[in-house]
């Protein structure tokens, strides 16, 4: 890709100012594929001049303009929807199908939602003499990760879009490739420049000194719990917005009338979709003990079902893990939970079968681990809160009001009953040590909203 080893700064692709480069390492083939430009402190100032150049004018266009250029980038973006498949399949080793149709789907999903809340949200409200009207913050800093890459840059970048801020985006300088890409589009849509920039690098020379700079107003950050600790210490010192998208390890409660197989299945597969790589991942299946030992016989059954290769093979479900520092951190836990005498239902250390090369990891369910019993209700409700953790919860069963009554019960900041369908107006986010806010459609506007009060404005004429 041309504009790689550049980054897109006040409308213009340009080459860092001290030039330092980033292998890009395909994680199929454990080989580079790409090189990448890392930025400095001094790239960061340049990006955050333009955005903030171009935030006066930005900020007060109409929501019909702000609109059309979500318009022009919904359709651009749909025309290199394969461009953007590929770019994802070859730095995070997605599936090539998956790729597009959930990855690259995914920020298609964010771009019509935005606009859909962007049509009907209300920027003021009369109360009284008094006229509450919604503003844009200003410049916000966006700092996203590997695992969805463009679920992520795109449920950002597109309502701080609506919201009329101006921006500075870093991706991850894991899976960097897709933010290309989409640079592109927002480039080729035609957005004011400065509107959008967008710099590569790595989380203590870029993402820090985003989080720290005075002239961001907000930081929206998707990451690890631990870097999202450090990004909004290092933003404390201005006294700026941090949204935060962190880490999970969310339950999943299969109460005795659901249906059992079906529903311990698709725990299975929603815990290895996306290569076992998804923060909100159902990995901690709660079923009752009378049938811990037939739940782990779905499981087996299940997993091994999984089809691990090539992620350019049609019939791959599994792809590789994204590097060679997750490899070995999987191989460790795997090998830490065999010595910890949980039950290795299939699975194990080492790589599958006949693949030797690439981060392919064996599907592996420990019982008694990442499969508990449960004796009650009461305690299945307890084990699922028991975490730092509260991003999402996942319930099975048979009686939808009986759901919905432990649903209350749950702290975390997503439900989800009998597996339904992604749903792009739900808000996203967590309770506990999982975040602080929430994304998605008007969800994600508000955040990046200010309010403001004008008292003695007078009645609404
Ligand atoms: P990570 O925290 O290592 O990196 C995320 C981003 O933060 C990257 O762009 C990275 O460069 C940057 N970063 C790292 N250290 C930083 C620092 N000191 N200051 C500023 N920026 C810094 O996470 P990752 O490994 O890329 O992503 C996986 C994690 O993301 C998992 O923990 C997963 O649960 C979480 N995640 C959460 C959500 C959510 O919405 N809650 C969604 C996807 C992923």
């Amino acid at each position: 890709m041309s504009n790689a080893l550049k980054f897109y700064i006040n409308g213009a692709w340009v080459d860092p100012v001290t030039p330092k480069t980033l292998d890009v390492i395909n994680p199929a083939t454990e080989e580079a594929f790409a090189t990448i430009s890392v930025g400095s402190a001094a790239d960061v100032d340049k990006a955050v001049a333009a955005a903030r150049a171009a935030f006066p004018a930005f900020s007060q266009t109409s929501k019909e303009e702000r609109l059309r250029l979500l318009r022009k980038i919904l359709e651009i973006y749909e025309q290199r929807l394969d461009d953007i498949a590929r770019a994802v399949s070859d730095e995070m080793g997605a599936p090539i199908g998956m790729a597009r149709d959930s990855q690259a789907g995914a920020g298609l999903g964010h771009l019509k939602a935005a606009i859909k809340a962007l049509e009907v949200f209300e920027f003021a409200e009369q109360r009284k003499g008094t006229r509450v009207v919604k503003e844009p913050i200003g410049v916000v800093g966006l700092i996203t990760p590997w695992n969805w890459p463009l679920n992520q840059i795109v449920c950002k970048v597109a309502p701080a879009i609506a919201a009329g801020c101006t921006m500075v985006l870093k991706p991850s300088e894991i899976a960097p490739m897709s933010g290309l890409v989409f640079s592109e589009i927002v480039h080729a849509a035609g957005l004011p420049k400065g509107v959008y920039n967008m710099i590569n690098g790595d989380g203590p020379s870029v993402g820090q000194v985003i989080a720290g700079h005075p002239g961001i107003d907000m930081i929206s950050f998707t990451g690890s719990t631990r870097a999202g600790i450090i990004v909004a210490k290092t933003a404390a010192d201005t006294v700026k917005r941090v949204a935060q998208e962190l880490g999970g390890k969310s339950p999943n409660i299969i109460l005795a009338d659901a249906d059992f197989e079906m529903a311990v299945a698709k725990g299975v597969e929603g815990c290895f979709g996306n290569s076992g790589q998804s923060c909100n991942a159902p990995t901690r299946m709660l079923v009752p003990r009378q049938r811990h030992d037939e739940a782990l016989a779905v499981a087996k059954k299940t997993a091994e079902k999984q089809k691990v290769g090539d992620p350019k093979a049609k019939d791959t479900v599994l792809g590789p893990v994204v590097s060679e520092i997750q490899f070995n951190k999987i191989q460790k836990l795997i090998e830490a939970g065999i010595a910890e005498g949980a039950t290795l239902v299939t699975g194990g250390a080492g790589r599958p079968e006949g693949l030797n090369r690439g981060y392919y990891v064996r599907p592996t369910v420990f019982g008694n681990l990442s499969i508990m019993p449960y004796d009650s209700e009461e305690q299945a409700i307890e084990i699922a809160n028991d975490t730092v953790y509260g991003l999402a919860a996942y319930i099975q069963s048979g009686d939808i009001a009986h759901a919905r009554k432990i649903a209350g019960q749950l702290r975390a900041g997503q439900v989800k009953l009998n597996y339904p369908a992604w749903d792009t107006f739900a808000p996203f986010g967590g309770y506990k040590q999982s975040g602080n806010g929430r994304e998605y459609a008007d969800f994600a506007i508000q955040e990046f909203l200010e309010v403001k009060a004008i008292i003695g404005y007078g009645a609404a004429s």
